[in-house]
């Protein structure tokens, strides 16, 4: 210990530079986490090249884990909350009025070492590998859209994901968050899931993680559609695919427009569900579940290489499928 540390740091829109940067310097409440990965997210990729929340100069990464101060394994739960709101103060910490993002609004996990709120340390269970542990945060926002589905689907409205048991899923677009929705799927009880997606790799990812493709786009109709891209054309695709009082859930931030037959939406009592972040809960839900899944369509760089890796996928390039830094 002891400083500088390297960091991949967002320097200017489109721009990111691998930099020394001062030994974080944990406040009271804080802890230091040794970071062992860190997954670029597609968000990240697009915020860099047109920043929004996050603002430059910022040390990105809000899916990690690492070694906490005592030696031991740790994930990192990025959302940060009040404790006061109204939300809550109803369970909601995902949607707190206050809320910040470790990686968005604070130095995240691009960096060999960085100082987090000691409550956002979540212990990993023994012998998860590094790249996993990155993913359970991607993970816990598919948790998170698979229990948005089973609630709408639930006669009882009851938490937990057991009104989509059984249900014909498709989930569109095959990027990281759209294969963990397939995963999250057929893991809690799917009837059947589809996939659409563009790219041939990202299909036959899918396909190993046991869903089926639907072919270029999505034909007839589903009780549940997941929404992982989130451009006008998917979100009219949703809802046309979906069945009279199915589900939509969007995850996808491609575009702010929706685009979708607001009509055919009332006429067949469909449903419409943003899904952003997720529960504690469902958080642990994820670390519990990661280590059964294909992940070999995520791919670890040294923290040497992130520069470039950030830079090829912010301009559009396709692979790797999911970049995991390894400081
Ligand atoms: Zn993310
Ligand atoms: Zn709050």
């Amino acid at each position: 210990m002891g400083g500088p540390v390297k960091a991949l740091v967002f320097t200017a829109p489109g721009q990111v530079e691998l930099l020394d940067v001062p030994e974080p310097d944990p406040a009271p409440g804080e802890a230091l986490v040794e970071v062992r990965a860190a997954g670029i997210c597609g968000s990240e990729l697009h915020g860099a090249r047109r920043p929004g929340f996050r603002q430059p100069p910022l040390i990105m990464g809000h899916e990690f884990a690492g070694i906490g101060a005592g030696g031991e394994a740790v994930g990192v739960n990025p959302i940060l909350s009040c404790g006061l709101c109204a939300e809550c103060r109803r369970g909601l910490r995902p949607v707190c009025r206050e809320r910040e993002i470790i990686g968005v609004h604070r130095a995240g996990g691009f960096a060999e070492r960085v100082a987090v709120p000691a409550s956002a340390l979540r212990p990993l269970p023994p012998g998860l590998p590094w790249e996993a542990a990155a993913l359970i945060e991607p993970a816990a926002n598919a948790v998170h859209a698979w229990n948005q589905a089973g609630r709408a689907l639930s006669p009882s409205g009851a938490l937990g994901a057991d009104g989509a048991r059984g249900a014909r899923v498709a989930v569109i677009g095959c990027g990281a968050i759209g294969l963990l929705c397939a995963a999250t799927g057929l893991s809690g009880g799917a009837g059947r899931v589809e996939v659409t997606d563009l790219s041939p790799a990202r299909l036959a990812a899918a396909q190993r993680l046991g869903a089926e493709v639907a072919g270029a786009g999505l034909s007839g109709e589903y009780d549940v559609v997941i929404d992982a891209v989130g451009s006008t054309a998917t979100r009219a695709a949703s809802v046309a695919h979906q069945r009279p009082g199915g589900v939509a859930v969007w995850l996808g931030l491609a575009e702010e427009e929706a685009g979708f037959d607001a009509n055919a939406l009332i006429r067949s009592e469909k449903r419409v569900l943003g899904s952003f972040a997720y529960r504690d809960e469902e958080f642990a839900q994820a670390m519990a579940r990661i280590g059964d899944w294909d992940l070999t369509w995520a791919a670890g760089y040294p923290l040497a290489a992130a520069a470039g890796i950030f830079t090829d996928l912010m301009n559009g390039g396709l692979h790797p499928l999911k970049a995991l830094l390894l400081p």
